[in-house]
């Protein structure tokens, strides 16, 4: 909108309502912006989400979906799909969320960096479509991705829990998320009780990240969103096929509330289950700070 009425970009916006350049414009913004540009208040609340420390109390929401916590989005440092701006002309609102490292329609990886100028991509750009640097994004080269890898599929559950009509849902994808555990337990949740569950999921496993092995400490990272992913399918895929599970809850406040909010949203009983089964597992194992067990002993054992 900024674009199209003559504003150079974002930054213009945010020092017309008198923010930050740091601000990240959400609901609270919206009657302004829509007496600005026209467009109606409620589809701008609904793009902008309810994401400010203020939103907290009444709970987080963002393309008018419940989500549990404000770091499941990543509204710092975007990430897109060349090949979407192309055909689409806009951005997508499931690339704001920090697990989503892939676009399911072009199969390929969302860029966060500008391969001219070398910089991250910044919401603070001249307009939609370019860099800071003025490199065209709809110019830039995506890495491909496996059309059969966690990270498509995920962003594919994503994708279609935001806006259904999106994706053509009939591309291979039922049959290839079921060969990923953590996809087949998120299929029947609402988009914010399959996040909390898979950030309590990859928080609580003992296991390797993967790729270097190391946690990746810049938490907007692709490399981040895929660990998490990475590990959080490895502990579902251990407790399915019955191999001893090691969970580690050094961080057991934050794991328990997770897995509680996750149950809390799950839309029928046995959709919570998995989350009950962890959630039960870590109380009665007390103090410890890890708890090992034969097998998964999962009352969602059925489920796999
Ligand atoms: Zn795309
Ligand atoms: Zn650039």
């Amino acid at each position: 909108m900024a674009t199209d009425n003559g504003l150079r970009g974002l930054p213009s916006v945010k020092s017309g309502l008198g923010r930050s350049r740091f601000h990240t414009l959400d609901a609270s913004d919206a009657m302004r912006l829509s007496r600005w540009f026209g467009a109606p208040q409620a589809d701008l609340a609904e793009a902008l989400g309810r994401i400010s420390r203020s939103a907290a109390e009444e709970g987080f929401s963002y393309a008018g979906r419940e989500i549990g916590r404000s770091y499941f989005l990543n509204r710092g440092r975007p990430r897109v799909c060349p090949h979407c701006l192309v055909q689409h002309g806009y951005c997508r609102s499931a690339w704001d969320f920090v697990l989503v490292a892939a676009c399911p329609q072009h199969v390929c990886a969302l860029e966060d960096r500008c391969p001219v100028c070398a910089r991250a991509l910044d919401w603070n750009r001249p307009s939609l479509m370019v860099c800071q640097c003025w490199s065209d994004l709809r110019s830039w080269r995506p890495a491909a991705v496996d059309l059969h890898s966690l990270e498509l599929a995920f962003a594919r559950w994503v994708a279609v829990a935001v806006a259904p009509a999106s994706i053509d849902q009939d591309r291979g994808s039922a049959v290839e998320a079921g060969q990923f555990g953590l996809l087949r337990l998120l299929r029947p949740l609402s988009l914010g009780a399959g996040l909390s569950l898979t950030y309590a999921l990859a928080s609580t496993a003992e296991y390797s990240l993967g790729m270097t092995g190391q946690r990746v400490r810049k938490k907007t990272s692709l490399l981040h969103a895929r660990q998490v992913l990475q590990a959080a399918d490895e502990l579902v895929r251990r407790i399915s096929e019955g191999q001893p599970i090691a969970l580690r809850v050094s961080r057991r406040s934050v794991t328990l509330a997770l897995l509680y909010e996750a149950m809390r949203r799950a839309k029928c009983p046995e959709d919570g289950s998995i989350a009950l089964s962890l959630l039960s597992h870590i109380l009665r194992q007390g103090g410890r700070t890890k708890w090992t067990g034969r097998y998964g002993q999962l009352s969602q054992m059925s489920l796999f």
